[in-house]
C-alpha cells in the first residue's frame, strides 16, 4: 500500500483518486474549491484543506489540475514542504512548462515525474489508458507499482519535457485524423449524405491507409524520399488540387486540407515530384540551429 495524494478533483483528478482508492492505496485529497470531495471520502479517502498538508501525508504526490499555471499555483503554496518528496505533475502543458517546474522543484531538493494522460477519464484503470512519464527514473522506479493502476506507464527518458512532447505529438497526430474524417465528411454531406453512412467507406480506408506509415518512417529517419514510381508527389498534388477545387464548387471550406496542399506545390517547385510524398516532412522539420 502506497500512501498517495492526488491534488486536483476535476474529472480527471476524481478518477485517479477513485481508481487508487479501489486498488487499496491509502489516498489523501485536496481540491482549490471545497465540496468535491465528498464521494472519494465515502470509500475511504482523506481529505485536506490544503495542498501542503496533502503533501505532507504522502509518499508521492500526484498534481492534475487544470494547466500549468495552476499547477504552479499549488506548488507555490506548498513550497516549504516540498524538500524531499515526491511530484508526479499529470496536468497538461508543454516540455517546456515541464522542464521550467522540474528545474524549480530541482532547486528544493523535491523529485519531479512529469506525466501525460493518454486516456479520459472512464478509462483510467483500463487496459487501454496509457501514461507517459519522464523525469526523475528513482521515483518511476519507486513508484511504478502503483502508477500502473492507473494505466499502462511508460517512462520516456530523465528530460521531464519528454512526456509531455510524445503526449502532444500523439494528440497532434490524432487531430490530423480527426481534421481528415471532418473534411471528407463535409465533403459528401454537401450533397446530403450522412456521416454515419459515408463512415462505412471512410473507416476502412484510413484504417487501410495508415499502413503506409512504416514506409514514411523509413523515409523520414533516412532523410531520403526515393523515386516513387506507383504514387508520386507530383501525382498527388494534382490531384489534392482536384480535391480543393472540388471542396470549394461544393461550398465546403478548404482551411482544414488548403495548409498540406501549399506544402505539396512547394517541394513539387522545388524539383522533388517525382519523390514520395514524405518529402514535405523536410518541409516541417526542426532546422538545425532552431529552438
Ligand atoms: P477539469 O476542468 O475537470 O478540472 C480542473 C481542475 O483544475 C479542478 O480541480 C480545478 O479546481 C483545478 N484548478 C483550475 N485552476 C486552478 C488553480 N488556479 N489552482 C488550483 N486548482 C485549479 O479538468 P480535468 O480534471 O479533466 O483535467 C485535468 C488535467 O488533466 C488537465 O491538464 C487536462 O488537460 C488533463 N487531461 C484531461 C483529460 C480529460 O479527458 N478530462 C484527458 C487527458 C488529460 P476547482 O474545482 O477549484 O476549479
Amino acid at each position: 500500500m502506497t500512501y498517495i495524494s492526488v491534488l486536483g478533483l476535476g474529472a480527471m483528478g476524481q478518477a485517479l483518486a477513485a481508481r487508487l482508492l479501489q486498488q487499496g492505496h491509502s489516498v489523501t485529497v485536496w481540491n482549490r474549491t471545497a465540496g468535491k470531495a465528498a464521494s472519494l471520502v465515502a470509500k475511504g479517502a482523506r481529505e485536506r484543506s490544503s495542498a501542503a498538508d496533502a503533501i505532507a501525508s504522502s509518499d508521492i504526490t500526484v498534481i492534475c489540475v487544470l494547466d500549468y499555471a495552476a499547477a504552479n499555483s499549488v506548488l507555490d503554496g506548498a513550497a516549504s514542504v516540498l524538500a524531499g518528496r515526491a511530484i508526479v505533475n499529470l496536468t497538461n502543458g508543454t516540455p517546456a512548462q515541464a522542464r521550467a517546474t522540474a528545474e524549480r522543484l530541482a532547486g528544493l531538493t523535491a523529485s519531479y515525474l512529469d506525466g501525460g494522460i493518454m486516456a479520459t477519464p472512464p478509462m483510467i484503470g483500463g487496459e487501454h489508458a496509457l501514461i507517459l512519464y519522464s523525469g526523475s527514473k528513482p521515483t518511476f522506479d519507486a513508484h511504478v507499482g502503483t502508477l500502473e493502476a492507473l494505466g499502462v506507464a511508460t517512462y520516456l527518458g530523465a528530460d521531464a519535457g519528454l512526456a509531455s512532447l510524445h503526449d502532444l505529438a500523439l494528440l497532434s497526430g490524432m487531430y490530423g485524423l480527426f481534421a481528415g474524417f471532418f473534411h471528407a465528411t463535409a465533403l459528401v454531406n454537401s450533397e446530403g449524405i450522412h456521416a454515419g453512412e459515408f463512415l462505412k467507406l471512410l473507416g476502412p480506408w484510413m484504417t487501410a491507409m495508415m499502413g503506409e506509415f512504416p514506409g514514411y518512417a523509413e523515409k523520414i529517419d533516412s532523410g531520403r524520399h526515393g523515386v516513387n514510381v506507383v504514387s508520386n508527389l507530383a501525382m498527388q498534388a494534382a490531384s489534392l488540387e482536384n480535391i480543393l477545387t472540388a471542396t470549394r464548387e461544393q461550398g465546403v471550406a478548404t482551411n482544414l486540407l488548403a495548409p498540406l496542399l501549399e506544402l505539396f506545390r512547394k517541394r513539387d517547385g522545388a524539383g522533388h515530384g517525382d519523390e514520395d510524398i514524405s518529402g514535405v516532412f523536410e518541409l516541417i522539420r526542426r532546422r538545425s540551429g532552431a529552438g
